[in-house]
């Protein structure tokens, strides 16, 4: 495995390797790193020649400085995890190498992602998405994969990469993988590491309530209403704001391919619910498809 912090010697690697017809599979992330991510590398070795990984705490996706700061940094435990992977190459540039000074402070992708942007994520945090395109954008320009590997734990995320992709009609496959879960129910996740140990314990209420909420809307059916959208969400905010570690910040429920909220069962093929919760100061997201 190599580890390259510099975008000319990076693109150098790729093109030797696209010049003999290898087939690139990428997994950007930001360190951290844990099962979640390992399992995106282990399907991305399994489907490509060259895997190559991104680590990068992008500042541009960061609405909150302090977030940003406090965002868990452990590369050398992260290239020995990487290793075990089998990997090939990890893209570990500095702020720098990514945005450098000369560069466009307002540099913009010029792709509008309308309402994808303002709901959910894209409400609680403003410009996060903006930051997430603009850096893959940089990324997929840099390593040039056939195809990328996101998790859909971060399935707004996963949705607006699929929106971009298209939109600008980019060369490169995206595909989603499953949530992986500590034996709990919580989904794992490097915020993980900032939690408390009271904190930890009872964020696995988070996993347990969007079960419930499975079990609610399996109950939308026509053939009897016994709870409504609003009551479901009515009832996430009480059980998770009865825990006295926990605070809700968004419960939606919505259709898994527009992300539009829904109104009943009956009106998306397939539905998601997305959940923000607050665990002290850490916050935690999550989602169920139903
Ligand atoms: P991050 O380092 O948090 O930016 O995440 C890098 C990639 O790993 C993203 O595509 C995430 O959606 C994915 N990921 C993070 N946590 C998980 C998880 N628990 N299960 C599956 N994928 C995950």
């Amino acid at each position: 495995m190599i580890i390259l912090k510099n975008i000319k010697k990076i693109k150098n690697y790729i093109k030797k390797k696209k010049n003999v017809n290898k087939t690139i599979g990428f997994v950007p992330t930001m360190g951290a790193l844990h099962q979640g991510h390992i399992s995106l590398l282990e399907r991305a070795k399994h489907e490509n020649d060259i895997v190559v990984c991104s680590l990068f705490v992008n500042p541009t996706q960061f609405n909150d400085k302090s977030d940003f700061e406090k965002y868990p940094r452990t590369f050398k435990e992260d290239i020995e995890k990487l290793k075990l992977t089998g990997c090939d190459v990890v893209f570990a540039p500095n702020e720098a190498e990514m945005y450098p000074k000369s560069e466009n402070s307002a540099y913009n992708i010029g792709i509008d992602l309308g309402y994808l942007d303002k709901i959910m994520e894209g409400n609680y945090r403003p410009g996060h998405f903006k930051g997430v395109v603009i850096i893959v954008n940089k990324l997929f320009d840099i390593t040039e994969p056939d195809t990328a590997y996101f998790g859909e734990k971060d399935y707004q995320q996963l949705i607006i990469l699929k929106y971009f992709v298209n939109m600008l009609k980019l060369p490169v496959k995206i595909i989603g993988c499953p949530i992986i879960r500590e034996d709990d129910g919580l989904a794992m996740s490097s915020r993980n590491k900032l939690l408390s140990v009271e904190e930890r314990k009872n964020a696995s209420i988070i996993y347990q309530t969007l079960l419930g909420v499975k079990e609610k809307v399996k109950t939308l059916s026509p053939m009897g209403y016994t709870f409504t959208i609003n009551e479901i969400k009515a009832w996430v905010k009480q059980k998770i704001n009865n825990n006295s570690f926990l605070r809700l910040e968004y419960i939606e429920i919505v259709d898994s391919k527009t992300l539009l909220p829904i109104e009943k069962g009956e009106e998306a093929s397939e539905i998601v619910a997305c959940i923000a919760v607050f665990a002290g100061k850490v916050r935690l997201i999550d989602n169920i498809v139903l």
